[in-house]
């Protein structure tokens, strides 16, 4: 099998797995412990956080281990919004993920928020001027993603935050795809908050960490014994911080611009070879590991269908959006027809994926799209 699908998530890696081991066996203990067992839990979770904080250049005590990037986004976006009193006013992008607009029509919903939805150009570039314009003295919190999950384009996020804090409005980004091949320190890009998610850098699922700035308030969703700072209630998952120190020093910047290579022989390839394919999103403001298309004329499902049987492991859109039917909002965003974004497949890709594996999908996609194409032009009986 050749797995292209490293944006649903990530095999777990081997080293990750083997420094999580001792915190399920021998160091099982709850950090809140007053004996011995929670005083070696308490130190390995306190060691995770130095090294998470590290990597990402920043202070340990503004680093809060999650359960992943869906639970990071709400606690960033609910957090903030609901204790920073500036306003009732939030804006975000048309492209976000579901963890991010979700959050944002809750606050809409519940607490009365009126929500500016950003449009993005044909590229999946945010239309910064159009974000400019969307600023008032009420809003909250700008939260726009680093990088898409479906289409790959990276946001010009510093621009963002830049035109953001001349009004002293926080911004949140979610750098969920972001975090295994592009630089996410915080203060480079000049963001106020990070979401990212373990499970797409090679740990188990269940560990993601959300960084906030010191100085930027933040309402807990969990309530309980006051863990993570207060800010997230709950015994600590003690492995999984391991886990996720441990993932993240293995991310390797310089592999991924090797892999954006692989990337581009690839999608060159696909255009080559598979009549009526179109990339969609942006040529090179786009994520190492992301080649999405559009097979106009053919079905995303009956392609990755065709793929599955030819050994290549692929998704339609994003893993979260499997089972609906309507098209993805992100491609609709992108001005694409509907009836052609029911027609997108998502490669995605991670260091350890070749170039020959990268050629094999390509002749595989060529030979199924040619198969649903001519499924798809026989007459109905
Ligand atoms: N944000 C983005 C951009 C994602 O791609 C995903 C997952 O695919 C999430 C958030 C949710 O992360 P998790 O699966 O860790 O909850």
């Amino acid at each position: 099998m050749i797995y292209l699908d490293a944006a649903a998530t990530t095999a777990s890696r081997r080293e990750v797995l083997e420094a999580m081991w001792p915190y399920f066996t021998a160091e099982f203990g709850n950090p809140s412990s007053q004996h011995e067992l929670g005083e070696a839990a308490a130190s390995a979770l306190a060691d995770a956080r130095a090294r998470v904080a590290r990597w990402w250049e920043v202070r340990a005590s503004e680093v809060i281990f999650t359960s992943g990037g869906t639970e990071g986004d709400n606690l960033a976006i609910k957090g903030i919004a609901l204790a920073n009193p500036r306003g009732r006013h939030l804006v975000t992008s048309a492209i976000e993920h579901e963890a991010v607009l979700e959050s944002v029509a809750f606050l809409e919903r519940v607490h009365g928020f009126e929500v500016s939805v950003v449009p993005v150009g044909p590229d999946g570039v945010v239309d910064v001027d159009a974000l400019e314009s969307a600023l008032r003295p009420d809003t909250t919190l700008v939260t726009i993603m680093l990088a898409n999950n479906e289409v790959g384009t990276v946001q010009p996020i510093a621009r963002i935050s830049a035109l953001a804090h001349e009004h002293a409005i926080p911004v949140h980004t979610d750098a969920v795809q972001a975090a295994g091949t592009l630089d996410v320190r915080p203060h480079e890009l000049g963001v106020d908050a990070m979401t990212i998610s373990g499970h797409k850098l090679g740990t188990p699922k269940g560990i993601g960490a959300l960084w906030v700035r010191g100085r930027v308030g933040l309402e807990p969703l969990l309530h309980g014994g006051g863990q993570e700072r207060g800010h997230r209630s709950g015994t600590e998952n003690v492995a999984g911080a391991v886990g996720l120190a441990t993932a993240v020093e293995l991310v390797d910047l310089p592999a991924a611009a090797q892999l954006a290579d692989r990337r581009d022989t690839f999608i060159a390839e696909v255009l080559a070879i598979v009549p009526g394919a179109v990339l969609t999103g942006s040529r090179d403001r786009r994520l190492p590991g992301n080649a999405s298309f559009c097979f106009p004329g053919t079905s995303g499902e009956s392609i990755l269908l065709e793929l599955g049987r030819r050994g290549i492991v692929c998704s339609a859109g994003s893993a979260c959006a499997v089972g609906r039917d309507e098209p993805s909002h992100v491609l609709i965003a992108l001005g694409i027809d509907p009836a052609v974004a029911q027609t997108a497949v998502r490669f995605s890709m991670d260091a350890a994926t070749s170039a020959a594996d990268l050629h094999e999908a390509a002749v595989r996609l060529a030979e199924a799209a040619g198969v649903v194409q001519a499924l798809g032009s026989l007459p109905h009986p």
